[in-house]
């Protein structure tokens, strides 16, 4: 008599078809075909959208080697050196590489760590040595004169989160990965796997599940115990500009800057970016006062739905004009996102029982490194352990 069951088991399960899940599912079907991803598509309208939501709903996320940390640095590095052949393989372009600005005042540990990371790394830089030479270099950018700056070249720059995914996906699929549109509402561990059931009732088995359900990962039963995360709202503008002034603006990079401002907080910009409605935006994004932290999963909804974000608008229009004074803008709006941070300031990559895993916890930083992050947790699913080079401390869930 026949012992199999008369149901399919999958061999992986990624819940989340965002950043971190899309990688680890390309990486997890280079071993087998038998892989399944689990996640809702973007909503068409937020209004309406019953479910998650996620936080790469954006045409532009900043990309760049040196970092404050050396893992940091590492995580971004390895993941810069697979664009061209994700790229090349997926036949979708995502990566910009216009280089990146950074700017604060002279005393940002930041300065120290180039030197480091440079050195450890190889990575190339220029230190401008005045805000004469930096004017020079990036006529269209205004920053305070006593601010110091430093410049990464490419392949420093952006990537475009919504493609990069896709990238992910059709290799993903072409090895032979499943794509299930769904939410998952539980994921209930058994001796040999988990079962994985969604919001519609479908039940699925797999001998190991992945949970990568970003700032949504704790507000369904995903996982036995709640992850120590916390989720931000985080608030961008999105400056619409005319075709000439993208021609202006070209040469533009991407630019981090420590802006001394009372309400505002660490300010991340992007160059002219079309975006899926055919016009052009120049997009800011900071830490604002207005800032709040949320936990269940209806805070989460009703701010991506109709947060508040218009609040801090003047503040961050002001910051924009200041950093390209001769900018014309055609019109200003905010756009509404989540950042999810970790106790220890890295993602969560590690083993939470048997056969449940977990790569989430971006720290608003983890999109240009979202490809090394799902091969780590691939590589632990698979193998039991880091790849060589990358210790698992780092990642575990404090
Ligand atoms: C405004 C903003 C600017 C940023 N700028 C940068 C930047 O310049 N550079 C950079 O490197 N990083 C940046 N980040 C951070 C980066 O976008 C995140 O770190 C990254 O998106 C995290 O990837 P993730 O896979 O964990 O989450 P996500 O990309 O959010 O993906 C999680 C997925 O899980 C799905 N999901 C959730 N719950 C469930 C469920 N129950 N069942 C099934 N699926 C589920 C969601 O639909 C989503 O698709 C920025 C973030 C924000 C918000």
């Amino acid at each position: 008599m026949s012992t199999q069951p008369n149901y399919h088991i999958f061999d992986y399960i990624v819940i989340g078809k965002g950043l971190m899940g899309s990688a680890a599912a390309r990486y997890l079907s280079q071993m087998t075909s038998n892989v399944a991803v689990i996640g809702p598509d973007e909503p068409e309208d937020f209004a309406s959208h019953p479910g998650v939501f996620a936080s790469h709903y954006d045409q532009g996320r900043i990309t760049r080697q040196i970092s404050k940390d050396a893992i940091w640095s590492q995580l971004a590095m390895r993941a810069i050196d697979q664009y061209a052949d994700l790229q090349q393989r997926s036949g979708i372009h995502f990566h910009e590489p216009v280089g990146c600005l950074f700017v604060a005042p002279p005393t940002d540990p930041y300065f120290s760590q180039v030197l480091d990371t440079a050195e450890r790394f190889n990575v190339d830089y220029v230190v401008y040595g005045s805000s004469a030479e930096r004017a020079t270099a990036h006529p269209h950018l205004l920053f305070p004169e006593q601010f110091a700056s430093v410049y990464e070249p490419a392949p420093a720059g952006y990537i475009n989160p919504r493609e990069l995914i896709q990238a992910q996906m059709k290799v993903a699929r072409a090895q032979g990965t499943r794509l299930i549109s769904e939410v998952v509402t539980a994921v209930t561990p058994t001796p040999q796997g988990a079962i994985v059931t969604t919001e519609s009732g479908q039940v699925y088995w797999t001998r190991n599940v992945l949970v990568a359900a970003g700032a949504f990962s704790n507000v369904h039963a995903l996982l036995p115990e709640k992850l120590p995360l916390r989720v931000k709202t985080e608030t961008t503008i999105l400056a619409r500009i005319s075709a000439s002034e993208v021609a202006r603006l070209q040469g533009m990079p991407s630019i981090v800057y420590m802006v001394d401002a009372p309400t505002l907080d660490k300010i991340y910009m992007l160059p002219p970016i079309q975006y899926p409605d055919g016009n052009c935006y120049v997009k800011m994004g900071c830490n604002t006062a207005h800032d709040q932290w949320l936990i269940s999963l209806q805070e989460m909804r009703d701010w991506m739905i109709s947060g508040e974000s218009d609040v801090a608008m003047a503040d961050m229009q002001a910051a924009l004009t200041a950093v390209l004074p001769e900018l014309k803008v055609e019109s200003f709006e905010s756009r509404r996102c989540l950042v999810t941070y970790t106790t220890h300031g890295k993602p969560y990559v590690d083993q939470v029982s048997e056969h449940v895993y977990v790569a989430t916890g971006g720290n608003g930083s983890s999109a240009k490194s979202s490809d090394t992050i799902g091969w780590l947790a691939a590589h632990l699913m698979q193998m039991g352990d880091f790849p060589t080079g990358f210790k698992r401390e780092g990642f575990r869930i404090q």
